[in-house]
C-alpha cells in the first residue's frame, strides 16, 4: 500500500500515521522529497480496509499494490484455468458457446431450441427454470419440471446445460440436473449462496452484478473458490450506466480486464447486455475480437410470444448465421469455435 501525504502534513501528523500503519503490521518505508512525502506500507493483507489510513489527518491519498482477491488473482496461478465438463472445454482455445432461450417455457420449445443450438456447432443449452424477474407478476420460470425437460432436450442433442440458481435452497435439486451453475446477476454479492457453491464442485457461472466493479464481481469468485470450488467462470452481461437506449452497458473493456488480472474464463452475455436483438449480433462478433473466451446468447423461434426476454432473443437462422461469422472472427485471432 503506498501512502501520499498531504504538502502541508505535520511531522506530527506523520508520527502518528507511521504509528498507525506499524500497529496494523505494516513495515514502513519512508520517502522524503521536496514536495511530497509517501510511505510504502509492506506487507501483504488483502482484506485491510485503506480507509483505516484514508482518513488520518496528514494522508492525501492511499492506492492499494495488491489485489483483495488471492485465489482468484493472475499472481496466484500464471497459467489459464481451463475448466473441463465431460468433453467440453471452457478457458481453453476453442470458445465456449452457450446458447438457448432465456426460460424453459415447454417441452416443444427447448427440444426446438437445442436442435438449433446443436447445429451450430455450440456445445452447451441455456434456459432458466427458476427466473429473477422484476416484477412478481412476471414468468418465474417451470421449476424442477423446466429442469428435466431441459435435461432431456440436452442429452438428446449430446449437448452440457447451464441454469440459474436463485437460492441456496434450490442448489440440491439443480445440481441434479445441471453441469453448470449459473449465478444471475442481481444475486453477485449473495455472499451465502456464493459460499454454499463453493461447497459443490459443479461448475459456477457467475454473472457481473447490475453495478458491480470488476474487483467486486472477482471479490465474488474469490467467495467460491475459497470454499474450495476451483470451477469458476465468469460472465460480463453489461451494467447500469445513465444511457437509457440500450437494457444495459455492455462493459467490452471488462473482458481484456479480467484477463490480465484473472486465470478464470470469462464469457459475454451480448443478450442481456443489450437487450435488444438488432444489437446482440454486433457486440457479440466485439465479445469474440475482444478475447472472450465464449459467449451466452437467448434464441428463441417465436419471440414475439416469449415469456421473457423476447425483444433480446434471436431468431434461429440469424443465430446460426452469427455462429459462422463468429468461428471466422474466433480464426482471426487463432482460436476456434
Ligand atoms: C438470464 O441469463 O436469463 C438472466 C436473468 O441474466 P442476468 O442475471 O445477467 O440478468
Ligand atoms: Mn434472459
Amino acid at each position: 500500500m503506498v501512502v501520499i501525504l498531504k504538502n502541508n502534513a505535520t511531522e506530527e501528523q506523520i508520527e502518528n500515521i507511521k504509528n498507525h500503519l506499524a500497529q496494523y503490521g505494516f513495515q514502513i518505508h519512508e520517502s522524503r522529497g521536496v514536495q511530497k512525502t509517501i510511505l510504502g506500507a509492506i506487507g501483504v493483507q488483502p482484506d485491510f480496509d485503506t480507509r483505516k489510513i484514508r482518513i488520518l489527518d496528514g494522508v492525501a491519498e492511499v492506492y492499494r499494490v495488491t489485489a483483495p482477491f488471492k485465489q482468484a488473482s493472475r499472481d496466484f496461478k500464471s497459467d489459464d484455468t481451463i475448466i473441463k465438463i465431460k468433453d467440453v472445454e471452457i478457458g481453453g482455445n476453442k470458445l465456449a458457446m452457450m446458447a438457448g432461450p432465456c426460460s424453459i417455457e415447454s417441452e416443444e420449445q427447448i427440444f426446438k431450441l437445442a436442435d438449433i443450438v446443436a447445429e451450430s456447432g455450440a456445445k452447451i443449452l441455456r434456459g432458466g427454470a427458476f427466473k429473477p424477474r422484476t416484477s412478481p407478476y412476471s414468468f418465474q420460470g417451470l421449476g424442477e419440471e423446466g429442469l428435466k425437460l431441459m435435461r432431456a432436450a440436452a442429452d438428446a442433442n449430446n449437448l452440457l446445460m447451464i441454469t440459474e440458481v436463485m437460492q441456496i435452497s434450490q442448489i440440491e435439486v439443480i445440481e441434479k440436473y445441471t453441469d453448470i451453475f449459473q449465478l444471475g446477476a442481481r444475486n453477485m454479492q449473495n455472499f451465502a449462496l456464493l459460499k454454499e457453491l463453493g461447497n459443490t464442485r459443479t461448475p459456477v457461472m457467475i454473472k457481473r452484478g447490475l453495478s458491480a466493479t470488476i474487483e467486486e464481481w472477482l471479490m465474488s469468485a474469490e467467495y467460491v473458490l475459497a470454499n474450495g470450488n476451483p470451477n469458476v467462470i465468469l460472465c460480463e452481461r453489461g451494467i447500469r450506466t445513465f444511457e437509457t437506449y440500450t437494457r444495459n452497458t455492455f462493459d467490452l473493456s471488462a473482458i481484456p480486464v479480467v484477463h490480465k488480472r484473472s486465470h478464470l474464463p470469462v464469457i459475454a452475455d451480448p443478450s442481456h447486455a443489450t437487450g435488444l436483438r438488432d444489437q446482440v449480433a454486433p457486440m457479440a462478433r466485439a465479445a469474440v475480437a475482444a478475447g472472450a473466451d465464449g459467449l451466452m446468447i437467448e434464441i428463441h423461434h417465436d419471440p414475439e410470444n416469449a415469456l421473457s426476454d423476447g425483444p433480446q432473443a434471436l431468431l434461429p437462422d440469424t443465430f446460426l448465421d452469427l455462429v459462422n461469422e463468429l468461428r471466422a472472427i474466433a480464426h482471426a485471432i487463432h482460436r476456434d469455435i
